[in-house]
């Protein structure tokens, strides 16, 4: 494991201005959990109390995402959370493409200093970028979760698993219980 790497992107990300959201954001998410995870879970972007916290999934949809991972005895210490970007989009609005682009290269370097072997990808926003990345088929979440999709890169083996993002099931039993179904792909894969 990397820890310069890590302290640097670290600091680089806590002094990030190559977006606007820098000016209103409270905390940046980096991330958090094992940096030599199997498993790396990719959401959108900080909410409410993730920008409040500076931790990812800490929310009502991180409350989705702990049982998610109970029901497949992980623990969440074990995996690594992050997100598309590092700063919270005032009032939750979606991340645009500049800001995309401005912040993905932080990802990057977490992806290949974690190299996992399996990417959850939640929400259309990870999808999208990690498709994108890896050359998949552009596919519709909606057709897509809860399969698996294979990669042979560089460093190995790499299966991408699309889930439908955890706030979408807040409200809504009947999507929670298809990502209680589909996480299940992710403890068969283990
Ligand atoms: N939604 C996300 O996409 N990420 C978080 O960290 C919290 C909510
Ligand atoms: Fe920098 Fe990303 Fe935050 Fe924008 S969202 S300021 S690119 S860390």
């Amino acid at each position: 494991m990397n820890e310069k790497e890590w302290d640097r992107l670290e600091k680089e990300i806590i002094n990030c201005k190559k977006c606007n959201l820098w000016k209103t954001r409270n905390n940046p998410v980096i991330g958090e959990g094992s940096r030599t995870a199997h498993v790396l879970f990719i959401g959108e972007a900080p909410g409410y109390w993730e920008d409040v916290k500076g931790r990812p999934f800490v929310g009502k949809a991180g409350k989705i995402l702990d049982e998610l991972l109970e029901s497949i005895d992980i623990d969440r210490e074990k995996v690594y959370i992050t997100n598309v970007l590092k700063c919270r989009p005032s009032g939750n609005r979606n991340p645009s493409q500049t800001e995309i682009e401005s912040c993905v290269p932080y990802l990057d370097r977490q992806i290949e200093m974690i190299n996992p072997k399996i990417i959850v990808t939640l929400g259309n926003f990870a999808l999208l970028y990690i498709a994108g990345k890896f050359g998949l088929k552009q596919e519709n979440i909606g057709r897509i979760h809860g399969k698996t999709l294979k990669i042979k890169t560089l460093f190995g083996d790499l299966t991408v698993v699309p889930l439908y993002h955890p706030a979408a099931a807040v409200y809504n039993p009947l999507l929670k219980k298809t990502l209680l179904e589909d996480i299940g792909v992710v403890k068969r894969l283990l």
